[in-house]
């Protein structure tokens, strides 16, 4: 029927197969123990939902209208008695360990009650994914470590992520536009450390947090090829907490004015600079950093897809409900036709974005950052050796060699074209999801008229919750061009993105 070479080159040609089929590829090596796992924590969460959110979930909204200076420190000690801030921590670090991509799956589920509630619990994994994606295991262990005693105390521990600053928004978000924008927080060179001055902005939970992963840069001149992470514990001299914005949407998440005034950040707190890097890799300051910034948006970009595709089942969920008790014209409003319409529309974007992070997630685990935790043995590995194996491990993570070997997996040996694919899906999602979130609250808002409009109904606080999710982790604008850059520019060499030629697969 074909030979082989004819086969290869047919599927090599644009959209590759292996870029566009990733699930297929990738199913016969998903550990069956993720689907009971990833099944149990979607009970759990609608467990969360039934008993905490959704009794307060408009009253608590109302507050934040009401005292616009509201902090959720119940919330936050609430999801902590839960476990939910250790439970994506790899048990490795003393967490809970479980699969990644059921973060998203039980991230959905909550935000179907609440997305200010679902980010509340969210932004600390975009925080802990920051630590995991720099290869400062030290680092990443000792903070991670506080965080799993936090949780037994009573006392959460969360990390929030900064790199968002007055100036620069979008510019941030990509290294190619990073030069172009109005950066300002500046770290000098000292002995010992950094000295950090500057400002971020709209930092999720920031005045909530133990600790802050942010980024900073050593040549304001040329930030691209200076930019640094570094991490901040809350009450450092220096480091001080500003305004807390009055924002449209998940006003129960707070969104921060960090400053940094003369703080120093000591050698043991640089989470990645090329100065500690260079011992263990020969890429380039930029390259390092381009690298991580891409791993960490590819994880965290399927989540906010996640919490997208919660708004949107929310919004059909609520629909169905006000169809079913409403007579329109002597009928039930779900026994007319367009009513049907709409819905099935509805469910359709539900699915559709579902399917999005669920690739997104698969790119990440066959390609991406969770693919040495989900081949099949490392997972049974990790999920069944005692919690005493793991102590008795966790001091070899301390030492250089661990950093040594993450940069020789993720930063030496990982392809780009690895990196372009899981960029590419996770931009995909972000947008997809989130786009399919505020479609459905203006639909559900078609079918309930007036009604919908009502604060007590709480389809308007969704549609306010689901327009934040279109702007943060990079404007969906953005990430349509960073999908054209990964995914369909690399195969036509004649492209330019952001007035540059496309990246080169190699
Ligand atoms: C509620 C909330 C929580 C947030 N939480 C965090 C957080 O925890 N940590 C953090 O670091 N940041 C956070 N952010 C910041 C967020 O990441 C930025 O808002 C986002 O990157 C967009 O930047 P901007 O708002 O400055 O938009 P701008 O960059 O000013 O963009 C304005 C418009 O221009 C478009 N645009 C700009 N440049 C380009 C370009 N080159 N190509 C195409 N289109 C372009 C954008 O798409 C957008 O539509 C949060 C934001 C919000 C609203």
């Amino acid at each position: 029927m074909i030979t082989g070479s004819e086969m290869k080159a047919l599927l090599n040609r644009f959209p590759k197969f292996e870029d566009s089929c990733i699930g297929l590829e990738y199913a016969p090596r998903l550990p069956k123990g993720i689907v009971g796992e990833t099944k149990e924590l979607i009970a759990y969460a609608r467990k969360f939902n039934d008993e905490v959110i959704r009794p307060r979930v408009l009253v608590l909204d109302r507050e934040t209208f009401e005292d616009p200076g509201y902090l959720p420190h119940d919330i936050m000690k609430t999801a902590s008695d839960w476990g939910f801030y250790t439970m994506w921590v790899p048990r490795l670090f003393g967490g809970r360990g479980k699969n990644l991509p059921s973060l998203t799956y039980t991230i959905e589920e909550i935000s179907a009650a609440c997305a200010g509630i679902a980010n509340v619990i969210g932004v600390h994994f975009l925080g802990v994914t920051s630590l995991m994606t720099s290869f400062n295991m030290k680092l990443t262990a000792k903070i991670l470590k506080e965080t799993v005693e936090g949780e037994k105390k009573g006392e959460p521990c969360l990390i929030s992520f900064g790199l968002t600053e007055p100036m620069a928004g979008t510019d941030v978000e990509e290294m190619d536009l990073v030069d172009r924008g109005k950066v300002v927080t500046h770290a000098k060179r000292v002995d010992g450390g950094y000295l950090v001055n500057g400002r971020k902005v709209f930092i999720s939970m920031g005045h909530m947090s133990e600790w802050t992963a942010f980024y900073a840069y050593t040549d304001m001149k040329k930030p691209s090829k200076s930019m640094i992470g570094l991490a901040v514990r809350k009450g450092t001299k220096g480091f001080s907490l500003g305004r807390h914005e009055d924002k449209m949407g998940q006003r129960v998440c707070p969104a921060s004015e960090i400053i940094f005034e003369d703080c120093f950040i000591p050698d043991e707190d640089v989470m990645i600079d090329s100065y500690s890097m260079k011992k263990f890799t020969k890429k380039s300051a930029d390259a390092i950093m381009m690298r991580h910034i891409d791993y960490l948006a590819s994880a965290t970009k399927a989540g906010v897809c996640a919490i997208s595709v919660g708004v949107a089942r929310g919004a059909l969920e609520d629909a169905i409900k006000y169809a079913s008790e409403t007579t329109v014209a002597g009928r039930l409003l779900i026994n007319h036709e367009w009513v049907q319409c709409i819905l099935a529309e509805m469910y359709k974007n539900v699915i559709l974005g579902r399917l999005a992070y669920t690739e997104a997630n698969n790119a990440n685990a066959h390609r991406g950052t969770y693919e040495m935790l989900q081949v099949k043995p490392a997972y049974y590995y990790l999920k069944y050796m005692p919690d005493a194996y793991f102590r008795m491990i966790a001091p070899m993570l301390e030492k250089p060699f661990s950093t040594w070997a993450m940069s020789k997996m993720y930063l030496d040996r990982k392809p780009d074209k690895d990196v372009f694919l899981t960029s590419g899906m996770s931009s995909l999602a972000k947008f997809a999801g989130s786009d399919f979130g505020i479609r459905n609250c203006q639909l559900a808002l078609e079918i309930m008229g007036q009604e919908g409009l009502r604060h007590d109904r709480g389809m308007e606080k969704r549609l306010r919750d689901c327009k934040v999710l279109q702007i943060y982790e990079g404007s969906n604008q953005m990430n349509r061009v960073a999908l054209f850059k990964n995914l369909i520019a690399p195969s036509y060499p004649q492209a330019r993105v952001w007035g540059e030629s496309a990246r080169e697969v190699l």
